[in-house]
């Protein structure tokens, strides 16, 4: 039993394929994690890195409190099944399950009682002695099974085990593997390109496409909150019907119009909180997602729906239960070919169609999912990354909803009227502005707080718990943006400090403390205690790794000149272009270092920030409290160990 965590995971083969990008999740004890995507994403790549059978290109993985990067697969308590059960046929059932652990030299009762527990959870116990060819292929893949249970590891991994068993025994095993988790309890991560398997056996999904993660949740959010068109497309049968169209605001009201209909529906304006006031101009195009069973034809239904579309009939599909219904909102349409037209209804309805008809479909605006036609990421996002406001700023002071701040001095703002976007995690409990709590519910490990100020509604995200009612709340000033005209006139404060640089291997002569192991010769040939010894040093020639940062030269630790090391290989290694990076917070002023022009003091009231040239580079430099403010030249240095680094023409973090 154990919980894993994967750390800016990636993997190039040596042929350059990069397979995995910056794989990031936390896996508790227990949990039914499943990959999921199309065949090439990664998923086997990322499971085989975990197993230990493929080196990790760049970043930590940690199994229980071991970081195993280095560890051989057989140290890191984890079995695998895989999709080929590989029974050895001149053995018995028995013999198969019981072959690992005698290698291992376990004790014969202790075996026994494994292969018998095991066999008895499988229903396997009338087949221990047949050999594997006597068996159907579902009973193999318990033995397989059975294999990997007695190992008793602290994490089972399962690579499309069921993809050889026909449909019918694929239901069953799906169910039986289930069992198996719960009764275990122990960690499964189990990689599949079927999402019917991933949504009914993962407690969570991760679902990949093309080497990166595209959404990690549970089954239920995958299915109501798609993050992009990919996993809305993917996940649930059959696929989400995708139309092309645009959003228009007027007044309280956003009309959306359907592409090549005339079919347009009106929607109140609040569903559109949290999407980006650009997308509603009636131009931006946009892509509608809505399910087959949000679109409904029952008469009653659409009579008293006020959202309702034209769709004329092509086809239909009989599931006994349920028939889809296929047809087009283009009347000129033919409802077969999988157009930005086509439509499928689930319909339970005992109405019979005939092809070429013209009916009414009501839709469930309740559970419309709109994405950017380009990105084709999600413009309603569960967790918004900005709000969206009316503002203006007039004598450097800020109005929006009802609140009149006063701009600090880094903020220097023309008057106007704009839109201000405030980031959702700019926004912090405590401070003086009331605003109302109306909700708040944990999203992917974070509380989304709706509030209610001036009217409107405004998103933040905390760690903290709230009750509903009022809070007093303050805004992040260094992270507003304001625009004006759809350009940006006020800027946040960079998160991120970015510099370009190279990592060098020099060799020194240097003093050289002399090692535990001579002392400990030196000290028993004098017959000396340590404390009346002296540590000796010894001049030596050495190796020593310096990162080149802006042209100047930063000593690295010995553990993380490894990793950059092991990341690639040390030809490769050491000519190559990389990027630091770190917040503000992490770069002090010090008396040697990166060469930099102080240009001025961002003021932003409770913190003020540096602001230095390097070369054609703007850095913002935090300042201590109370600390003199710098000015003309000066010397940077980033904290070392706080700097992220990447490779910068393969784009790899390696630290
Ligand atoms: P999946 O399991 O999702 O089908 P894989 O993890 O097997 O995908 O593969 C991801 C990508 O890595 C694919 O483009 C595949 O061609 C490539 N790949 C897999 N194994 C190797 C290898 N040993 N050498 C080079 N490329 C590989």
């Amino acid at each position: 039993m154990a919980n894993l965590s994967l750390k800016h995971i990636y993997k190039v083969y040596p042929n350059g394929v990069k397979a995995v990008n910056d794989f990031t999740m936390d896996i508790e004890d227990k949990e039914f994690i499943v990959f999921v995507g199309p065949s090439g994403c990664g998923k086997s790549t990322t499971l085989r890195m975990i197993a230990g059978l493929e080196d990790i290109t760049a970043g930590e993985l940690t199994i229980g409190d071991l970081v195993v990067n280095d560890m051989e697969p057989k140290d890191r308590d984890i079995a695998m099944v895989f999709q080929n059960y590989a029974l050895y046929p001149h053995m018995t059932v028995y013999e198969n399950i019981a072959f690992g652990l005698k290698l291992r030299k376990m004790p014969r009762e202790e075996v026994n009682r494994r292969v018998l527990e095991a066999a008895e959870i499988l229903g396997i116990t009338d087949y221990l002695g047949r050999k594997p060819k006597e068996m159907s292929g579902g009973q193999r893949q318990r033995v397989s099974l059975g294999r990997a249970i007695v190992r008793e590891p602290k994490v089972m991994l399962l690579d499309e085990p069921l993809s050889n068993l026909d449909a019918k025994l694929r239901t069953q095993m799906r169910t039986e593997i289930a069992k198996l988790h719960n009764k275990l309890g122990t960690t499964f991560i189990y990689v599949t390109h079927d999402q019917i398997e991933a949504m009914t056996m993962g407690t969570r999904i991760v679902v990949m496409k093309d080497g990166y993660v595209q959404q990690i949740d549970t089954p239920k959010n995958l299915y109501n909150y798609p993050g992009n068109k990919f996993v809305a497309g993917f996940i649930g049968t059959p696929q989400m019907n995708f139309f092309e169209g645009t959003l228009k605001k007027t007044g309280d009201n956003v009309e959306i119009a359907f592409k090549n209909t005339d079919s347009r529906v009106t929607v109140p304006y609040s569903y559109f909180y949290k999407t980006r006031p650009s997308y509603l101009n009636g131009k931006a195009e946009v892509i509608i997602g809505l399910r087959a069973e949000d679109l409904s034809l029952d008469r009653d239904e659409v009579e008293k729906s006020n959202a309702k579309i034209k769709v004329k009939i092509s086809h239909k599909e009989e599931l006994g239960n349920e028939t889809l219904v296929y047809g087009d909102i283009n009347m000129e349409g033919d409802g077969f070919g999988d157009s930005p037209t086509r439509v499928i209804i689930k319909s339970t309805a005992e109405v019979e169609y005939v092809p070429g008809d013209v009916v009414e479909a009501a839709l469930n605006l309740d559970r419309v999912h709109l994405f950017d036609s380009k990105t084709e990421v999600s413009i309603l996002p569960r967790v918004p990354e900005f709000n969206y406001l009316d503002c203006s700023v007039k004598g450097g002071v800020l109005s929006f909803l009802g609140q009149n701040l006063k701009l600090p001095s880094a903020i220097q703002c023309e008057d106007c009227t704009g839109e201000l976007l405030i980031p959702t995690n700019a926004i912090k409990l405590g401070g003086t502005i009331a605003a109302n709590v109306i909700s708040s519910e944990t999203v992917c490990g974070q509380k989304l707080l709706a509030l209610e100020l001036g009217g409107r509604r405004i998103y933040a995200t905390t760690d903290q718990d709230v009750t509903e009612g009022f809070v007093n709340i303050s805004i992040d000033m260094k992270r507003l943006t304001i625009l004006k005209d759809d350009e940006e006139i006020v800027q946040p404060l960079p998160e991120i400090v970015s510099f370009d640089g190279s990592f060098k291997k020099i060799k020194v002569v240097d003093d050289v403390p002399e090692t535990e192991e001579e002392r400990a010769k030196r000290l028993a040939k004098k017959n000396a205690s340590p404390e009346e010894e002296p540590v000796l040093t010894k001049r030596k020639k050495v190796v020593r790794f310096l990162l080149n940062i802006e042209g100047t030269d930063f000593p690295v630790s010995e553990e993380i000149a490894q990793k950059l090391i092991t990341a690639l290989t040390v030809k490769r290694v050491f000519d190559k272009a990389y990027r630091y990076e770190c917040t503000p917070y992490d770069i002090k002023f010090a008396d040697a270092g990166i060469e930099a022009e102080c240009v001025g003091i961002a003021d932003y009231g409770a913190e003020k920030f540096a602001k230095c040239k390097v070369g054609e580079k703007e850095i913002y430099v935090k300042l201590c409290d109370g600390a003199p403010e710098p000015a003309g030249k000066v010397y940077l240095a980033p904290e070392i160990e706080k700097l992220s680094i990447i490779q910068a023409d393969m784009d790899i973090r390696l630290v």
